[in-house]
């Protein structure tokens, strides 16, 4: 089981309690998603409609992991079914992964936002203190589903594992190992970084971004085989 997310110190607090004393001690998909719409274990759940939590198969290899859900994730309960979340299905088709063989998933479960654009709320990255309260229900899901590689999509995943340090721009593309100091019961074999697909729909040159995005998913295929 992840006991914290190394470089991001879970501060308690009396609004901010952290996850934990919500999570189910029997793990199973359904009881994750139901006991994820009670959590006060930060103050994020009040203006979100719902939280929501990963999905994908018990027996998928790959895991990736975002952010937080976005406007229709909120408003749907799924992850990645609002645009960011097709340019992902669609990049992990163009890179040879199966979709059945992914399971997706965000390190925080409700969405963070501040101001709208039109009907639209406008997504506000979580904080460092957010992460690392949600980080119980990124521990649950890694021990439900045990996959042999993460890949993290974006800084902000990229920090709840390895912490405050690590940036996208050093690492994408290239295989590394599960932090030592980010204790689960059976580490991933393989960590990949690569852009949140959120960065290809704003990037100058998105067809460019696009294959980035791509290239550095078709290393996990290869490691998945
Ligand atoms: S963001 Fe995470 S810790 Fe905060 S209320 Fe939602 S599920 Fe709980």
């Amino acid at each position: 089981m992840v006991r914290r997310a190394p470089g991001y110190p879970a501060v308690m607090s009396e609004e901010r309690p952290g996850a934990a004393e919500w999570v189910p001690e029997r793990l199973s998909l359904t009881a994750l998603r139901e006991a994820v719409q009670d959590c006060r274990g930060c103050e994020l759940y009040r203006d979100a409609t719902q939280g929501v939590m990963g999905a994908g198969r018990r027996t998928a290899r790959l895991m990736v992991l975002g952010e937080q859900p976005g406007d229709h994730e909120d408003q749907e309960g799924e992850p990645f079914v609002g645009p960011a979340g097709k340019v992902l299905d669609r990049a992990l088709a163009d890179a040879g992964i199966d979709p059945d063989d992914v399971f997706r998933t965000n390190v925080v479960k409700h969405f963070r936002w501040s101001g709208t654009r039109g009907k639209q709320r406008l997504h506000k990255s979580p904080s460092r203190a957010q992460v690392a309260a949600c980080a119980p229900w990124l521990a649950a899901e890694l021990q439900l589903i045990r996959p042999t590689g993460v890949v993290l999509l974006g800084g902000t995943a990229g920090k709840a594992v390895y912490g405050s340090s690590f940036t996208v721009g050093d690492t994408r593309g290239r295989l590394a190992t599960w932090p030592d100091d980010f204790v689960v019961g059976r580490p991933p074999a393989w960590v990949l970084a690569t852009t949140h697909p959120s960065a290809v729909l704003r990037a100058d040159d998105r067809q460019a971004a696009y294959e980035d995005l791509v290239a550095d998913l078709a290393v996990a295929a290869r490691e998945l085989g």
